[in-house]
């Protein structure tokens, strides 16, 4: 899911990564700069980096409902299942590093492994409620997703292991799998929760990805975006780059759509005033209203109509 293909590692290399170096950023507008406006936050309290980016609901009447009227919804189906999606993604890279860690160089070549246990497959289910039929669909797609990141994963490491005869065990799981899933960051310098959780952080090809297992959103760049500004907060360093993964299942394949961008002052200003925004209606209890034509599966329906 987070490693790129041979055309996209082209497009990052000799485009995006090049332009991105040339492509000014508005000097306030990075993270490190947090204790000054415009990135200084303007009220106490939290938010999460979703709740600032997402827009599902478009007059955020969503965000009111929960933070100022208390009302919290039960996740829907897809919602659940999107969830598991991101909880293999997650299982199985931490799998796979515990795995090549307990095995000796000369031994990966030859065994079979990372193989999908049906302990993780009900630890995964299990992990929420769906009814059966989706508890099978569900079930279906994680054995298509374990198998698809297997095959990817397998193939990195025959890679390594034919162009590096001396390579160790960290150095190989560092060339196979150098990226962190679900990394925890401290978001309370913008005014965003201590407790972030990104997707995963790929330092082979310097970026924050972000994985949706649902429809394409301009939005979800943001998510990235507020990331990024919260790692360069935290550390300092510049970080311009985002991806958005999007996985479709079909029949018994997967189809990857990622789209990479340059993490532009456009889009920091939008998060950042999106930030502002959310926290003055919250702040100062101001009802958004509904919107006349909201989305079929909003979690909220019965709430708002
Ligand atoms: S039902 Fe409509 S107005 Fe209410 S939260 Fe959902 S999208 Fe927004």
């Amino acid at each position: 899911m987070y490693f790129l293909n041979e055309e996209e590692k082209l497009y990052l290399h000799k485009y995006l990564i090049p332009q991105s170096r040339d492509t000014y950023i508005d000097y306030d507008l990075r993270g490190w700069n947090w204790h000054k406006p415009p990135l200084e936050p303007i009220y106490s309290f939290k938010l999460g980096v979703a709740e600032i980016a997402n827009n599902y609901c478009l007059t955020d009447r969503d965000l009111y409902l929960k933070k100022v009227m208390n009302k919290y919804f039960s996740a829907n189906c897809k919602m659940l299942v999107g969830g598991i999606m991101h909880k293999t993604i997650k299982e199985f890279i931490t799998y796979c590093k515990k795995e090549l860690y307990h095995h000796k160089i000369d031994e990966i070549g030859k065994n079979k492994l990372f193989s999908l246990e049906e302990t993780i497959v009900l630890r995964l289910l299990n992990s929420c409620k769906l009814d059966k039929c989706n508890e099978q669909k569900a079930k279906e797609k994680i054995i298509s997703l374990w198998e698809f990141e297997k095959q990817r994963v397998n193939y990195r490491i025959q890679e390594v292991l034919a162009s590096q005869p001396y390579v160790g065990i960290d150095a190989l799981v560092y060339q196979v799998l150098p990226v962190v899933v679900e990394q925890k960051l401290n978001g309370s310098f913008l005014g965003l929760s201590p407790y972030l959780s990104t997707d995963a952080i790929n330092f082979s090809e310097p970026m924050i990805v972000d994985t949706k297992f649902g429809r394409k959103n301009e939005f979800h760049k943001l998510s990235i975006t507020g990331y990024a500004i919260v790692m360069e907060a935290l550390y300092s360093f510049p970080v311009n780059l985002g991806c958005v993964v999007y996985p479709t299942f079909k029949e018994n394949r997967i189809l990857i759509d990622r789209e990479l961008f340059i993490i532009n002052d456009e889009l920091r200003q939008k998060f950042i005033e999106r930030r502002d925004d959310k926290m003055r209606m919250i702040y100062e209890e101001n009802d958004p209203g509904t919107y006349e034509e909201c989305y079929n599966d909003c979690p909220y329906y019965e709430e708002c109509h």
